[in-house]
């Protein structure tokens, strides 16, 4: 039996390399940034022609979903129910300190990142899956429908539809179903129905599927599919996985977690980055700590990694629909416009034409910086590889995004000999997709 002098000696010995909240120490609350904000957001809007989208939100949405949207309450509670789930799903999850890759990289930054590929379908989508289908099953639903581009969306919505007893449809944008297997797989174990898009069962899908049964696919085209397939059946309610108010605000159970492992650390974050497509989790990561730079003056500089192929922070800041086929209101986001192609990545969750509404009014006033990266990846994933090395974890290749610019600020710290703390945001494992790095850095 291990004395208790020698377990102390060797706590004592250890270099604080993680920290972890206890169950109990999970903030009760998510933090809604809406009335924080330094101007009132601007609210959603119907195009100059056709029908009301926003009369048939309350079609569209999960009720409490909705009502979250517009809510001026800073704090919102976290359900006990949707607590339970969090558990299930492995929450809290730990904040690391990168000790390996600072001594790698020989850099004077301290480098943490937030783990959230301890999750069970491998990225942080889960934390608002379980949240909207713990609200859907509460409403009387039976079937929750979805888009999924990467396909982890789909998967973390079919976990959670299974956990709260829901069925599932999910819409998968066509040029990603064809090379995740595993993926696919992973979603019909669960329970799940899933359809390349754009699919012949569903009339907007049709026309392009009709034209060419080959068509890629894109998220807007695969969110229109889903909207119509739950508007078809007074049992099923369309679930969206990123961009909108409710679901960064399921998110930032991310950033109230590491705000608090922060403090165990006794530290305190410079530079916040995370990866961005739509800005669920570089919201969901950010906000708690932009309300510090709001409320208490505090600096950090927050930057969004992207890649060239759907650069969307750096479109145009303007009302636009959110799907291909115009069903959403019009938001006003930084867009690259709704139908705008984008070449396949395989970072394929960071191909999005738009960017969160409350992310886009973040950086319109100068709180965010953003960086793309080239569309070849292979920069980014060489520095997932390196993070790989040195830290063991394999980052999801959205999350590789967010490792890689973490990478260069600690080398520019090198550089300067600043001795800043970087705190970034992974999102995801990689472990369902392999295959991408394989295909990228050429690993046979
Ligand atoms: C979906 C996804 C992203 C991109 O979506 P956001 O809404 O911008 O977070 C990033 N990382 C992972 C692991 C994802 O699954």
């Amino acid at each position: 039996m291990l004395k208790k002098r020698s377990l102390q000696s060797a706590q004592k010995a250890r270099k604080k390399n993680m920290v972890n909240l206890r169950f109990d120490e999970i903030p009760a609350q998510w933090y809604n940034i809406l009335p924080d904000l330094p101007v009132p957001l601007p609210p959603p809007q119907d195009p100059k022609e056709g029908p009301s989208r926003l009369q048939n939100l309350p079609n569209l949405m999960i009720g409490e979903c909705l009502k979250q949207e517009f809510s001026t309450e800073r704090w919102i509670d976290i359900p006990g129910g949707v607590m339970d789930l969090y558990a299930k799903a492995g929450r809290p999850r730990p904040l690391f300190r990168a000790t390996n890759l600072e001594k790698k990289l020989d850099t004077p930054a301290r480098l943490y990142y937030k783990s959230e590929f301890f999750s069970p379908t491998g990225s942080h989508k889960v934390n608002t899956a379980l949240a909207q289908c713990w609200y859907a099953k509460q409403q009387g639903f039976e079937r929750v429908t979805t888009e999924t581009g990467a396909g982890q969306w789909g998967t973390a919505l079919s976990y959670a539809a299974a956990l709260a007893g829901l069925k599932s449809t999910v819409f998968w944008v066509r040029s990603v179903y064809n090379w995740k297997k595993d993926r696919l797989s992973f979603m019909k174990l669960l329970g799940a129905d899933v359809h390349a898009s754009p699919s012949p069962i569903t009339s907007v899908g049709k026309v392009l599927y009709d034209r060419n049964p080959e068509h890629a696919g894109s998220l807007g085209i695969a969110i229109s599919e889903g909207l119509e397939d739950s508007q078809k059946d007074s049992k099923a309610t369309y679930c969206l996985g990123s961009v909108l108010n409710h679901v960064l605000l399921h998110q930032t159970i991310i950033g109230l977690e590491a705000k608090r492992q922060f403090e165990l650390f006794n530290d305190y974050p410079d530079s916040v980055i995370s990866c961005l497509g739509g800005g669920s989790n570089f919201g969901g990561f950010a906000l708690p700590f932009i309300a510090d730079v709001l409320k208490k003056g505090k600096k950090i500089r927050f930057i969004a990694a992207q890649s060239e192929v759907a650069p969307n922070l750096q479109g145009k800041y303007e009302y636009d629909f959110a799907d291909y086929a115009e069903m959403t209101p019009m938001l006003k986001m930084y867009t690259l416009g709704h139908k705008m192609d984008m070449e396949p990545i395989k970072g394929d969750g960071l191909r999005y034409h738009g960017c969160s509404p409350i992310i886009s009014l973040l950086r319109n006033k100068g709180y965010i910086e953003t960086i793309a990266y080239s569309r070849d990846e292979k920069h980014v994933f060489e520095m997932a590889k390196v993070f790989m090395e040195a830290e063991g974890w394999l980052p999801a290749p959205e999350s590789a995004y967010s490792v890689c610019c973490a990478i260069e600020e600690a080398i520019k710290c090198r550089e300067s000999g600043e001795k800043k703390a970087i705190a970034f945001n992974v999102s995801g494992h990689g472990f369902l997709d392999i295959s991408g790095y394989r295909n990228v850095l050429g690993l046979d």
